[in-house]
């Protein structure tokens, strides 16, 4: 990689890079320094076309291929991965602001490790059978695979969020084109040649780039030759998802935000319970959709735990994501950065008080770089307390009773994640069960089995990803009725 020139970022159709028929281009900056990091080539519906059609034509030998040629290519796949983590973390790092340090040892490693989970895990899928001997008939189902997959991603994990697109897409057996953010586009094109280099044919995986509305998302969101749409990011976009797959009835994956309440009770592990917040909330600069974003903290142990929290927060090192030792990078981009403070300022106009932050680092002007912060004095029909915010703000507010807390974690649009701190078993399973999200952690944050559900409640989303939860969406099931005699 030449550091002092802007990459060259074309799209990856039928096993060559190239550019738009128009030539046309844009440009993403690195929120690092707001330089140009990447001249990306604009897609629109005459790419999407032609990636279409490319991963249409790719599909019958493909979903033909035996699974366990497969699962020997993705896990080829992963070893190219593992083999340039350092590159590829610090292309993530340069292209969305996050730290090295959370890139080289988590993002990249992970997205090795789901190409090798889903491509073992196809292989060993079970299926299902009913024997009626009265009837005479052996009933059983075969998984095919859906067909063309559209995935579609946010920026704020750019290479992990495509592989657990790309993973069980191939492992059962589709055809792929991919649309990654506009603000991250790098690591997806690696991606797709990395599929090349380990073996996949030509066609099978694709990239197209671009932005969504009128634009190469878009394209692919009505296209009648996608048969579903893997998406994660916004709720906003996800509506529109919906909309504009209606007329093809698409399948459709929807991954979206999230307000998690992340519950401290009053006889926490105080030390498990403020490190593991701050975690959830400051963490890859809170610009995840699982954030636990709304805590909510038993009153006798409110002041000390925001008085600790405070302290915890001042051990994350701000500055350049490229320095190992950095914590906390810029957020994605000025624009966002300026969003994310029009929340703070709502807030106080709503009558919320900032205790911590609230302010751009006056010492990092070369980019958007933001203190993390925490609003307090806030009520649960404040903004900062109903939407998502995608960024290290915290709105911590006192509870009494635990079926307080419960009933406050329930009254928001979103289901995502949720939190609870707390030595007892029977407010841990309480919380579990009564609050309506789609992953609860109990004295943690952030774990994840791959085999289990991923996805949202309510706002947050549609259907879920994951082992058998991911071979749902990405295949048709089919009866067969034997007539045994
Ligand atoms: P976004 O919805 O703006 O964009 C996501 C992707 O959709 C981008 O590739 C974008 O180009 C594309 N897109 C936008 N409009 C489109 C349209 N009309 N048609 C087709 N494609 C379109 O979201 P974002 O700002 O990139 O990401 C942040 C959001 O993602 C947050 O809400 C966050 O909570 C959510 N998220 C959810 C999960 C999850 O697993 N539930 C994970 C990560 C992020």
């Amino acid at each position: 990689m030449d550091r002092d020139q802007p990459l060259r970022i074309r799209h990856f159709v039928g096993g060559e890079s190239v550019d738009s028929a128009d030539g046309a281009t844009f440009t993403s900056v690195s929120p690092i320094d707001n330089s140009v990091f990447a001249t990306v080539a604009l897609g629109g519906t005459a790419e999407v076309d032609r990636a279409v059609a490319t991963a249409r034509a790719a599909f019958g030998p493909w979903s033909r291929t035996p699974v366990a040629r497969r699962r020997e290519l993705l896990h080829a796949v992963a070893d190219l991965i593992d083999a340039r983590t350092d590159e590829l973390a610090e292309l993530d790092t340069r292209d969305m602001g996050a730290p090295i340090s959370d890139t080289r040892v988590l993002d990249v490693p992970r997205s090795a490790a789901i190409l090798r989970f889903f491509g073992t895990w196809a292989e060993n899928a079970a299926t299902e059978a009913y024997h009626r001997p009265e009837l005479g008939t052996l009933t059983y189902t075969l998984r095919e695979p859906l067909g063309v997959i559209a995935a579609i991603a946010p920026w704020n994990l750019p290479l992990l969020s495509m592989a657990w697109k790309l993973g069980p897409a191939l492992a059962f057996g589709n055809t792929v084109v991919m649309k990654p953010a506009e603000q991250s586009p790098v690591t997806a094109t690696l991606l797709a040649q990395m599929c090349q280099e380990a073996g996949i044919p030509d066609g099978v995986v694709n990239v197209v780039h671009g932005y969504g509305p009128d634009s190469a998302g878009e394209a692919l969101s009505v296209h009648p030759g996608v048969d579903g749409v893997a998406f994660t990011g916004s709720s906003a976009t996800g509506r529109v998802l919906m909309r504009n797959g209606a007329a093809t009835l698409k399948r459709l994956s929807l991954e979206l935000g999230g307000k998690s309440a992340n519950i401290v009770c009053a006889d926490a592990d105080l030390d498990a319970a403020v490190a593991g917040s701050v975690r959830a909330i400051v963490a890859n600069n809170g610009q995840m959709c699982v954030a636990g974003s709304r805590a909510l903290i038993h009153r006798s142990i409110y002041d000390e735990f925001l008085a600790r929290f405070v302290d915890e927060v001042a051990t994350w090192t701000i500055g350049d994501p490229l320095d190992p030792t950095t914590r906390l990078g810029p957020l994605v981009s000025e624009e966002h950065l300026a969003n994310v403070l029009r929340y703070v300022d709502i807030a106080r106009a709503e009558g919320a008080k900032v205790l911590l932050g609230g302010t751009r680092v006056e010492e990092l002007p070369m980019g958007p770089y933001l203190r993390p912060t925490v609003l307090v004095d806030a009520n649960d029909q404040m903004r900062c307390a109903r939407e998502e915010i995608f960024g290290p703000v915290l709105v911590a507010m006192p509870f009494d009773e635990l079926d307080e807390a419960i009933a406050r974690a329930n009254d928001s649009d979103y289901g995502l994640a949720g939190m609870v701190w707390t030595r007892d078993l029977d407010t841990a399973q309480k919380v579990a069960r009564e609050v309506r999200t789609g992953n609860l952690w109990v004295n943690t944050f952030m774990a994840r089995d791959p085999r289990a559900p991923f996805g949202g409640y309510k706002n947050s989303g549609i259907g879920r990803e994951g082992g058998d939860y991911s071979q749902e969406f990405y295949t048709e099931a089919k009866q067969v009725v034997l007539k045994t005699g």
